[in-house]
């Protein structure tokens, strides 16, 4: 039950172990221009959509790497760990400009015009903060970016698929998804769409090579990629985007957001505090929720115990370690996982005294996913 790598359904763990094809062959073309077309859709977009063999973060520098030359400026938004790693980049490429706030707090959309008004050629966001549980507003990010004509680039990688993303209304400019998330396929693809202004940008030879977005661009036009894929890693891709799309994408976030409903009602029927301040912009989250650790009960307590019982969860990252604990509810996650999670965590509270009877976790989760 952590924020991903999550469970892998079966179907998409026999498409994996389909023998091996050249990535050369009119048969991957096909695999691929059918993950192509289904991302589009995904991600709510008519950009182009390519598949980069490498986890999320291979996406968030191809993204940075390609924009962001020496000279260049990029915002960094952040509020979590995640955000951070959008200012490392920026400043491994050109210089980051790093707008933070505490994390878990929402974004001052004021400061955030500020720094854009200085000028910057790119702004970054996390949309999902996995971290700390936030849907940060990327849509009114959008909108200021688009006012200051800088390349907006979001992580989108524990909530796409999980939460709204609207690429193209929101004025994404590279969107990114991880496929170890709300896709529910073994980490090691990042799936990214590009605008034709943020193309435009990318200039030959910079950046990184592997990660090189024109490259991957161009190639996927052929349906190709520059370099050997994970071949295996897109059998499961496909797989999982048929099984999302028989689903429903709207179906799909529905049904984790009821989940993540689920805990949040089970947590405040339990007296756990939510961890991140949410207001009329920020959101809790329908792929991870954060809560605060409990009195009287440790996190080596509270998440050992719930790991000799079978249930694993996540703990804080950072400065936040000990502090918070986290429940992920994405891919393909059901009721059921999310019942006997909260009632492991009721036999955890109640060992360790914490509370004095069984049941109103449950029942308060079960009740807000039904309902
Ligand atoms: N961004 C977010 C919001 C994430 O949740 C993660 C992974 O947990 C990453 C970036 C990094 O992705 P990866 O570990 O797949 O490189």
């Amino acid at each position: 039950m952590i924020p991903g790598p999550v469970k892998v359904p079966q179907r998409v763990l026999r498409a994996m172990s389909k023998p091996m094809i050249s990535h050369r062959s009119a048969d991957f073309e096909t695999i691929y221009e059918d993950c192509r077309s289904r991302l589009k859709e995904l991600f709510e977009t008519k950009n182009d959509a390519v598949v980069l063999s490498g986890s999320g973060t291979a996406g968030m520098e191809a993204a940075v790497g390609g924009i962001i030359g020496k000279e260049d400026k990029i915002i960094t938004v952040t509020n979590g760990k995640f955000g951070e790693r959008f200012t490392e980049l920026g400043d491994r490429y050109g210089t980051a400009v790093l707008l933070e706030f505490p994390w878990g707090t929402p974004f001052d959309l004021d400061r955030i015009e500020a720094a854009l008004e200085d000028g910057a050629k790119a702004i970054s966001i996390v949309h999902n903060e996995t971290s700390v549980g936030i849907v940060n507003p990327a849509k009114e990010v959008g909108k200021l970016a688009r006012r200051y004509d800088a390349i907006f680039i979001v992580d989108g990688i524990s909530s796409i698929g999980g939460n709204e993303f609207l690429t193209d209304e929101w004025g994404i400019d590279i969107a990114i998804t991880g496929s170890q998330k709300c896709l529910a396929v073994p980490p090691g693809l990042s799936m990214v769409t590009v605008s034709k202004r943020a193309e435009e940008m990318l200039e030959d030879g910079k950046g990184g090579y592997y990660t090189d977005l024109k490259a991957h661009l161009n190639k996927s036009r052929k349906n190709q990629t520059p370099y050997t894929p994970a071949v295996s890693l897109f059998y499961a891709l496909q797989e999982a985007l048929t099984m999302a799309a028989e689903e429903g994408f709207p179906e799909r976030r529905a049904r984790m957001a009821g989940l993540a409903k689920g805990v949040r009602e089970a947590a405040l029927a339990l007296n756990i505090e939510l961890f991140p301040q949410v207001n009329e912009h920020s959101t809790y989250s329908n792929t991870v929720t954060a809560m605060k650790m409990p009195e009287g009960v440790t996190d080596g307590q509270l998440r050992g115990g719930m790991r000799k019982r079978g249930v694993v969860v996540s703990g804080g990252q950072s400065a936040l370690k000990g502090k918070i604990f986290r429940i992920g509810t994405m891919g393909a996650c059901t009721e059921a996982d999310v019942l006997r999670t909260i009632q492991t965590l009721e036999l955890v509270l109640a060992k360790e005294g914490v509370i004095s009877s069984l049941g109103a976790g449950v029942g308060a989760a079960s009740r807000a996913i039904d309902g």
